[in-house]
């Protein structure tokens, strides 16, 4: 008999399930057993499809997410991330390292540092245009332009972009389009409908969900995606199973959290409209939103749950809101069932003035919501004490 040691770290390598599970299970392994060399030499040599070799390079649980993400974006491939920034950083490197990338400059805080911080020392000039005006991307179009990017609902700004008429712009320039979709998950948008060819989100958000999970993803054409994908086993930054199980897990109520988060933020906004103590809210359901007619255009009726409303009382309103909160949390982050709030002046950019807060797309007096699926009378009486 073989000793105890080998016994536990052997005896159930042979279990087989024939039946199927009715969840995707946890494939928890950070490596696959081969019978047959062969079968082994061939998966090694194929990498991205079929087999599974190294979790790193590919995975079942996080093939299953992929999967969903594919079948929900309409795309023939989807590979999964570590991290949106991630799914960003690896997809504008394969697309674009050695040459230009036009991008919109209302952005993701921490996409705007990746492009201004790390993009330059990659090898990648990066141009900045207006995402609200595509024929600033035609014109800053050179031969050297190797791809053109925004976000679909720019964060924090708001901002609608223009997909069909920034992908023609790409079609003309003969370069690919990608986007940052996170605020409008594929149950609202689909932009590969729109002439986009790579769809990336922050998993952490909307796809997830529940604020338990942290992951990204890119969807195209399995020729695209291929390319993103052993780029992203080269620099490593791959979905571990677990976080693909919270990811699958999540998107099955996808459909359900976003009628429910699209329904209480277009109530909260028009509430928050009327509010004396609100200057502007900025959320693309209303009418008076400036690009409210492309958004009805783009997303039909549900608009998604985030909404940034310009407090009158400015930097100490907006602390004050922040801390008289009790339903709503005060956290970083979005896209959860959880309502949360954030100022910024107060948490995430105390460093910077007016000036600074401007640049930013912010003023002393933003606060940011991401309205959760709590019951919307609750947000509404919180948000009313908290306002008083
Ligand atoms: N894109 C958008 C629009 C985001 O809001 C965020 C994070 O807040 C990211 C990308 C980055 O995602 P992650 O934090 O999962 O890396």
């Amino acid at each position: 008999m073989q000793g105890p040691t080998t016994r536990a770290v052997h005896a159930a390598e042979g279990l087989e399930v024939s039946e199927h599970p009715s969840a995707t299970p946890i494939h928890q392994a950070a490596t696959f057993l081969f019978d047959d060399l062969d079968r082994f030499a061939e998966v090694a040599r194929r990498k991205t499809s079929g087999g599974f070799l190294y979790t790193r390079w590919a995975n079942p649980s996080v093939a299953a997410a992929a999967m969903t993400v594919a079948a929900l974006e309409g795309a023939k491939a989807s590979v999964c991330f570590s991290s949106g920034m991630a799914a960003i950083s690896t997809t504008i490197l394969a697309l674009a390292a050695g040459g230009e990338l036009v991008i919109a400059s209302q952005l993701y805080g921490g996409t705007h540092s990746a492009m201004t911080s790390v993009a330059g020392r990659a090898g990648i000039d990066v141009r900045f245009v207006d995402a609200t005006d595509p024929a600033s991307a035609r014109a800053a179009l050179t031969d050297r332009t190797r791809l053109l990017y925004c976000e679909t609902m720019a964060n924090p700004a708001m901002r609608i972009a223009d997909l069909d008429a920034w992908s023609q712009v790409a079609r003309d320039g003969g370069v690919p389009f990608a986007v940052d979709a996170t605020f409008t998950p594929p149950v609202m948008l689909r932009p590969l409908e729109h002439g986009v060819d790579v769809v990336i989100h922050s998993t952490t958000k909307y796809l997830g969900g529940h604020s338990d999970h942290v992951g990204g993803v890119a969807s195209g054409s399995a020729e695209i995606i291929d390319r993103i994908h052993r780029l992203m086993i080269d620099l490593g930054g791959s979905m571990a199973p677990f976080e693909a199980f919270l990811l699958a897990r999540g998107m099955q109520t996808l459909d359900l959290r976003m009628e429910r988060h699209s329904a209480s933020a277009m109530r909260i906004a028009t509430w928050l409209s009327s509010h004396p103590a609100i200057d502007t809210v900025r959320y693309p359901g209303l009418a008076g939103h400036p690009d409210h007619e492309l958004a009805r255009k783009l997303l039909g009726e549900r608009f998604g749950g985030m909404l940034a409303v310009e407090l009158r009382g400015g930097r100490e309103a907006g602390r004050a809101a922040m801390e008289r909160v009790r339903v709503f949390g005060r956290a970083a982050s979005l896209g959860g069932t959880k309502s949360l709030i954030v100022h910024p002046a107060s948490v995430t950019h105390t460093q910077l003035d007016s000036e600074g807060l401007a640049a930013a797309g912010l003023s002393d007096g933003t606060l940011r919501l991401s309205v959760g699926i709590e019951d919307a009378e609750d947000l509404l009486s919180d948000l009313e004490q908290a306002l008083a």
